[in-house]
């Protein structure tokens, strides 16, 4: 039999659907195996579409019977859906289903957790549950009856009503599919309240298994904070009597903002000092606030259509990086983000993935929830507001929510409120949204007679489907320091719009040193020629503190790739650099901890490529080796005096002071570890009473390969705790030597906590794998190989996830032809196999193509 092929999906081709749908009534009989769902849906034809079909998307379900104003129909059932005749008037259409929760392991629609039922329904998960025009532009109000023998059942919106069996909610607000939501087991609440502005009381819950009502207090801070955060900045108020967030452990994502029902991946959501490092915590207070700011900024005003997925994806990034930045420190934060820009977003922007943050086309839409999408549509918005200014930018946000509160929207509405509040032109701006690729800019200077000028030249390079690119409009903030380190010229934002472009600075009494894209203002990779020694300067002097650090990171950039290439020995004045910061107290110890941090080994890797030379992953680990190892004996006398200094002491609090301090110490600690043979390292994991502490002694032992008595204490101690356990998982590869990575991982997925129906689980083990560049890339293939192995038996249970992981293999052309070839094997065997499913097959082929 032929395979099919697949349907390819255009934004061009985007109509809309032919009839509003004024209400839909949903009753769910919940049963694990034979949920039955019945769907009263009231429709009401468009008087002036131009495609009156009326076809309902629907997979994977039993009809049982379907009715139009109460009489029996039977509609024809064509691929992914149903059609039917229907009366030119309004008309009701009734539809019984079944479907089977428990058998649903790719987790869309619904499904079983843990004897829980739940849904996800975004993007295209509703047509799952029954027959709808499951489509973000069609948007309703739902009411909903939930009958079974669980005791909490939950959906969207208000309770209208429970009793022994059944319970009733209603959302009235309007909204597509991808937001409904059902929840119902043996569950927990932590509740608490929040009045918002306007004097009304909301009521609010985390609801968790028995057990875990413990990791909930700071959730529901964070959850008062972000309602209080967006009415002060934003001005925006919650819209329903009750805001519930439920956790559940197999889920594919990070979390979900069904309307006033979030559904979080418990990893995302459940926090307590002993089971949660100092990154969860963070990692909960963003996302959290991510979902929570949906509410505006998605389920008031949604999306059209599925290509303009970086409208709410974007925006909400976006306004949450705003919210950390707030309730931490904004330089940090914007350190953090550009680090994730560049290990995520960067290598799918420069690979055979490349697409734009609006794409074009898809076969499958749950493979394109990637990083251009979330965090690049993010940097479009940052250099937005960057461009027009605070004050015009929540002028035009301001705007945007009167204009189109209750609509499905475009990336052309969203530029069109800026221009009507600013008068400026967007249309060059707009290609950011349809071009992809990571725009060069290449900076050369003069200076003569008191005149400085800059020159930049952009280039974006070749990407699949994009042979040529237009410039683009780059906010390029700058600033200029004499060369006794005082600043000059204050931050100003240049707007490059031209292939090439100069700028001057008058009046200056000697050549100054330039800081160029300061604040990281527009996510381009700057080419400028320059020394160590400026380098130096700029991490010394630099009043900008994102450029303080990229000054440090391009030094330690260099003195790598000088190591990989030439054997050259670590930089002695970067060495130098490098003990000056850390030991100065008056720098901010989250500053110094990045500054400590060395670049990825994946990002040398990507650096290298980038200058025409093929990385070789073992030379770069050793590289990193022997680089961490000087600075520990370059250290070796302060090392002592900082570990005490940078202690946290008394009881734990996850605040960005003391997690920072908490960061630094962790760096400390490993290089000592280095030189102690572990025994400080082992005193701090006897004593820890934090799992930040704990972790970060048993990361550095294991490293040293002297923390198996330590590993087994932490095995006995947690294996009952799932989240934890995946923290176990994941630390043992990442911390493996590159020769015993993929063995590591291999004998893992034998462990009898290894369950790869679990999405945190399975990426725990491969997602570690995948981020040892070394021991991934090892030139014997079995990384390659047992990452392949273990796609293609996810691919029949859980497509989606199997999908994402694909992406490790996304580098695979930078490296030599061995490597190549090896990969190549693997891509074409997951490629091969029988039944494999679109959202693999379509990863897979773009990867292979490139
Ligand atoms: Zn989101």
């Amino acid at each position: 039999m032929a395979k099919d092929t697949p349907q390819t999906f255009y934004l061009k081709d985007y109509t809309p659907f032919g009839y509003d749908v004024e209400s839909v009534h949903l009753t769910f009989r919940l049963a694990p195996e034979t949920t039955r769902v019945l769907s009263k849906i009231r429709f009401a034809p468009k008087p002036d579409a131009a495609d009156k079909t009326f076809f309902l998307h629907g997979e994977e379900l039993k009809l049982i019977s379907a009715k139009l104003d109460g009489q029996e129909v039977t509609p024809e059932l064509a691929d992914g859906g149903l059609k039917c005749e229907v009366p030119s008037a309004p008309f009701t259409w009734e539809a019984e289903v079944e479907i089977n929760p428990a058998g649903n392991t790719a987790l869309e629609g619904l499904y079983m957790s843990n004897r829980m039922y739940c849904t996800q329904c975004e993007a295209e998960g509703f047509r799952k549950i029954t027959y709808y025009p499951d489509r973000p532009d069609v948007m309703s109000t739902f009411t909903v009856r939930i009958e079974g023998d669980e005791p909490v059942m939950l959906s969207n919106g208000n309770p209208m009503g429970q009793g022994e069996g059944w319970a009733e909610w209603h959302d009235p607000w309007p909204k597509p599919a991808y937001l409904f939501a059902l929840v119902a087991g043996d569950l927990v609440n932590h509740p608490g309240s929040f009045t918002t502005k306007s004097g009304k009381e909301v009521e609010l819950n985390i609801w968790v298994r028995p057990g875990d009502e413990g990791k909930c207090a700071f959730g529901m801070e964070t959850l008062k904070k972000s309602m209080k955060w967006d009415e002060d900045v934003y001005g925006l108020e919650y819209d329903l009597e009750l805001f519930n967030i439920v956790a559940v452990d197999d889920f594919n994502m990070g979390a979900m903002e069904n309307k006033g029902l979030n559904i979080f991946n418990s990893s995302c959501v459940l926090a307590s000092p002993e089971t949660s490092t100092d990154a969860n915590f963070e990692r909960i207070e963003a996302i959290i606030a991510h979902e929570y700011f949906h509410n505006w900024t998605g389920n008031r005003i949604t999306c059209r259509d599925w290509f303009q997925l970086c409208l709410k994806e974007g925006l909400t990034v976006f306004r949450d990086a705003q919210f950390t930045a707030d309730m931490r420190s904004e330089p940090v934060k914007r350190i953090d983000d550009v680090i994730t820009l560049r290990a995520r977003q960067f290598p799918e922007d420069n690979g055979p993935l490349a697409h734009p943050p609006r794409p074009e086309a898809f076969q499958e839409i749950n493979n394109f929830y990637t990083a251009t999408v979330y965090e690049k549509g993010a940097e479009v918005i940052g250099m937005l507001k960057r461009l027009v200014g605070d004050d015009n930018y929540y002028k035009a946000l301001q705007l945007y929510f009167e204009r189109h509160d209750g609509q499905a929207c475009t990336i052309e509405d969203w530029l069109k409120v800026f221009e009507d509040a600013t008068g400026r032109d967007l249309s060059q701006f707009k290609l950011w949204y349809s071009q992809a690729g990571t725009p060069r800019v290449k900076v050369s200077e003069d200076y003569a007679d008191g005149t400085y000028t800059l020159t930049f030249e952009q280039s974006t390079p070749p990407t699949p489907g994009q042979p040529d690119k237009a410039p683009r409009v780059i906010p390029m903030a700058v600033g200029l320091l004499s060369p006794n380190g005082d600043e000059v010229r204050g931050t100003q934002v240049l707007e490059l719009t031209d292939a090439k472009q100069s700028f001057t600075f008058d009046g200056l009494a000697s050549k100054p040193v330039p800081s160029i894209l300061r604040e990281f203002s527009a996510p381009v990779i700057l080419e400028r020629e320059t020394t160590n020694a400026e380098r130096a300067f700029l991490l010394a002097h630099d009043t900008d503190p994102f450029n303080r650090w990229e000054a440090g990171n391009a030094l330690a950039k260099e003195t790598r790739v000088a190591m990989v290439l030439d054997g050259a020995a670590p930089d002695a004045a970067y060495l130098d650099a490098l003990e000056k910061l850390v030991r100065d107290d008056e720098q901010d110890p989250a500053f110094r901890a990045l500054v400590l941090s060395p670049p990825s080994q994946a990002d040398i890797a990507q650096t290298l490529h980038e200058r025409g030379y093929t990385p070789d992953p073992q030379k770069i680990y050793d590289a990193a080796e022997t680089f961490t190892q000087t600075l520990a004996q370059q250290l070796e006398t302060s090392l002592p005096r900082l570990y005490a200094a940078t202690t946290v002491e008394g009881p734990y609090a996850p605040d960005a002071e003391s997690a920072g301090k908490r960061a630094l110490n962790g760096r400390i600690l490993s290089l000592l570890t280095r030189l102690d043979g572990g025994e400080q390292a082992a005193r701090q994991y006897a004593s820890a009473d934090n799992m930040t502490q704990q972790y970060a002694a048993l990361g550095a032992l294991m490293k040293a390969e002297k923390g198996e008595v330590q590993s087994q204490a932490f095995f006995d101690q947690w294996q009952d705790d799932r989240l934890v356990m995946d923290k176990w998982f994941a630390l043992q590869i990442a911390c493996a030597a590159p020769e015993k990575t993929a063995a590591t991982a291999a004998a893992l997925t034998k462990h009898p906590l290894f369950d790869m129906k679990n999405p945190n689980r399975f990426r725990a083990v491969f997602g570690a794998l995948a981020g040892n560049h070394a021991g991934f890339h090892h030139a014997s293939g079995e990384g390659y190989q047992l990452l392949a192995e273990n796609l293609i038996a996810l691919d029949s249970l859980n497509p989606q996830t199997t999908a994402r992981m694909c992406a490790a293999f996304q580098t695979w052309k930078r490296y030599d032809a061995g490597r190549q070839s090896l990969i190549r094997a693997q891509l074409s065997r997951i490629a091969g196999t029988e039944g494999l499913s679109r959202d693999t097959n379509e990863m897979v082929t773009r990867i292979l193509d490139a």
